[in-house]
């Protein structure tokens, strides 16, 4: 049965990941940040999902459990994500929150990916995706979310370096952009259901060959600019 790990399954576009790859009977492991929230999802999600409780920030957790999951993973989807701080505009910056949104939002999804390589390694199809967004394109001259969009379009960037690294192991690793989305982050009013999206996710990571290594697709399938 192929395995997969999704960071921030609890919630939004990772909960549906997570029973998206349930009903097309993966096995699935999900990153949660406390006991509490790892109970409750998977109460929710059923006995064929295990929760994994770390917090992407904290790379010295983050490897321990890697290293005590003793099984093959085939896909990892860099999920876990934070809009924060209130006051990002070049202007009107926090820095202390365009910090804590680069640790979560770029320096984690390659910690992550460095921490469960040998686990993609050992399946002999593992493929990583990270859950970037349209709001990273370099095309918009737009100020607001500034933390946000600089974590986003600075992911993608690592992410493209990773895939470089990774092609000769023909692990590939591409990005994706979910539109806007019905979640917690973006809001009731968003276009897209996290239900099509997630569905929409698994089905490019089922078909993500090394000949994709290093793009940045839309939920929808499409590859799209960077
Ligand atoms: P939500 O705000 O609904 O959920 C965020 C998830 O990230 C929660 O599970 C949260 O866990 C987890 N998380 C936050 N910080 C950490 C951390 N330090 N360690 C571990 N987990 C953490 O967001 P979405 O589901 O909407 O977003 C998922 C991804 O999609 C993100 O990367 C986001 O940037 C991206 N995205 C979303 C869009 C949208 O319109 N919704 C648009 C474009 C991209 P907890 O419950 O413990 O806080």
């Amino acid at each position: 049965m192929p395995t997969c790990l999704i960071t921030a399954a609890n919630r939004g576009i990772g909960y549906e990941l997570a029973r998206a790859a349930l009903d097309s009977g993966w096995t699935v492991y999900g990153s949660v940040r406390t006991q509490q929230s790892a109970d409750e999802t998977a109460e929710r999600l059923g006995k064929d999902f295990h929760p994994l409780v770390f917090d992407v920030r904290d790379h010295a957790a983050v490897h321990a459990v890697a290293g005590d999951l003793d099984t093959p993973l085939n896909l990892l989807i860099n999920n876990a994500g934070i809009i924060t701080p209130e006051r990002q505009s070049a202007l009107d910056m926090d820095f202390k929150g365009f910090a804590e949104t680069l640790a979560v939002n770029t320096l984690a999804p390659l910690a992550v990916s460095q921490a469960f390589l040998p686990h993609l390694r050992r399946s002999g199809s593992g493929r990583i995706l990270t859950i970037s967004s349209q709001m990273a394109w370099m095309g918009y001259r737009k100020s607001d979310t500034l933390a946000y969009r600089a974590s986003k379009a600075a992911v993608n960037k690592v992410m493209q370096g990773l895939a470089t690294d990774l092609e000769s192991e023909g692990i590939p690793v591409a990005l994706i952009d979910p539109g806007w989305v019905r979640t917690d982050m973006g809001g009731q009013q968003a276009d897209n259901d996290p239900v099509d999206v997630a569905r929409g996710v698994l089905k490019i990571a089922g078909s993500l060959s090394v000949t994709d290594t290093g793009k940045f697709f839309k939920w929808s399938g499409e590859e799209r600019p960077f």
